[in-house]
């Protein structure tokens, strides 16, 4: 009988459409497929002809490494597969066992040739594999709508059949892209702008602003549960806790209600681009949603920006408040954001703050303010932790 030898296949696209970087994605992809399973045992990653192939031969979790490699930023998809030998005899003997005290209504077999001097044709593959099948498990064949599909990747010195296939996040390996900044808050909405970053190749260093002891301490829980749990697509994470509450105070006496929340946000820009620039991080990135609330108008994220002197990105700009949260749902971040805490904006704020503030009227305000010490002070005073996915047991 056959000896099943289990493997992950595991997919790419758009690293494929890279042509001199190519392997620089690859080495990255490869190591972040090392690290989002390095607690669940070794196992050989071979690099081949478009794909990557995880051996688990003597691994005692398939399952569990399929899973986690599903995760991994810059898989299109992954497939628990059985490797063979390319003859259409060595392929019918791991089909054989792979369908044993299986039942489908109806299935298809995916035939693909890797590479086309292969004796046989894909369709004739396609025929050959399905009539084998049909001989064995009362079940039909359906090309559009199958319950079941049998993909066979046929390289020139082994085989992989695969019946459970799943989608990766797609986009690209984090760390191939460089380093930003998210300014996170609790919410839901910075979260899901920091996990864009991640799927685009991006490792994001999180810089949270709290206002203890003027407000509790709920909103640094919540941006340390976040970072854990965003943590599970980047592996490692440092956190700058900034205390901010004093900052707010001194903003307080020389600038009015209504423009406050505008003279905080440039002030957590100033600070996070020095934190920033201590990890090499080229950009920032926020959680904004263009219109979403009243600080989220174009002229005052024009003045916000108007002191940065890095790009801000804002991935979530155009999407709307249900896109975002059906998001946040999917990355498990949702559940953190909306338990209640108080937003550190929100001090010292009235309900009605400005919405059309230029950088101009925002920098004239700041002429009372020692802007330089202040910024110093919060980013001098920024507490860094660090966090560790997967974790190991002891
Ligand atoms: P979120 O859901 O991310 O809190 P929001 O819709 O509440 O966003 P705002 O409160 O206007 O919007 O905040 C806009 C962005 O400013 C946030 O997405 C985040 O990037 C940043 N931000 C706000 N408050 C903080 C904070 N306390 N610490 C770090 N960044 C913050
Ligand atoms: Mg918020």
């Amino acid at each position: 009988m056959a000896r099943l030898r289990p493997v992950v296949v595991v997919h790419y696209h758009e690293i494929s459409l890279k042509r001199g970087n190519r392997p620089l994605f690859l080495r990255h992809l490869k190591r972040n497929l090392e690290r989002a399973t390095e607690d669940l045992g070794p196992f050989v990653v071979r690099q081949r002809p478009g794909r990557i192939v995880l051996d688990l031969e003597d691994h005692p979790k398939p399952d569990a490494v399929l899973e986690r490699a599903a995760t991994v930023c810059g898989v299109a998809g992954v497939a628990l597969a059985y490797r063979t030998s390319s003859t259409l005899e060595a392929m019918e003997a791991v089909l054989g066992r792979l369908l044993e005290g299986r039942r489908f209504g109806s299935f298809r077999i995916s035939a693909r040739r890797a590479f086309k001097t292969y004796p046989m044709t894909s369709v004739e593959l396609n025929r050959a594999l399905g009539a084998f099948v049909l001989a064995r498990v009362p079940t039909r064949v359906d090309l559009h709508h199958p319950e079941v599909e049998i993909v066979v990747e046929v390289l020139p010195d082994e085989t992989f059949i695969a019946l459970d296939r799943r989608p990766g996040p797609g986009g690209l390996p984090v760390g191939a892209s460089g380093t930003v900044a998210a300014l996170l808050s609790g919410g839901i909405d910075s979260p899901v702008a920091a996990w864009r970053m991640m799927k685009r190749g991006c490792r994001v260093l999180f810089v949270h602003f709290h206002s203890v002891p003027y407000l509790p301490a709920t909103s640094q829980a919540k941006a340390r549960a976040l970072v854990e749990r965003l943590s599970t697509w980047q592996y490692d994470s440092s956190l700058y806790l900034v205390p901010f509450g004093e900052i707010q105070r001194e903003i307080v006496l020389s600038v009015p209600g209504p423009a406050r929340v505008v003279v905080y946000r440039r002030f957590m820009v100033r600070i996070a681009e020095t934190l920033a620039r201590r990890h090499g991080a080229l950009a920032l990135v926020t959680g904004e949603s263009l219109g979403q609330v009243a600080s989220q108008t174009l002229e005052n994220i024009a003045a916000i920006d108007a002191v940065a002197t890095r790009p801000v990105f804002r991935p979530l700009i155009g999407m709307d408040k249900l896109e975002i949260t059906a998001e946040a749902r999917r990355l498990g971040t949702l559940e953190t954001s909306i338990e209640p805490d108080a937003d550190c904006c929100t001090l010292f704020t009235p309900r009605h703050p400005a919405t059309r503030m230029s950088a101009a009227e925002a920098g004239a305000l700041e002429e009372r303010l020692d802007v330089g010490r202040l910024v110093e002070a919060g980013a001098g005073q920024a507490v860094l932790e660090t966090f560790r996915f997967p974790v190991l047991a002891a």
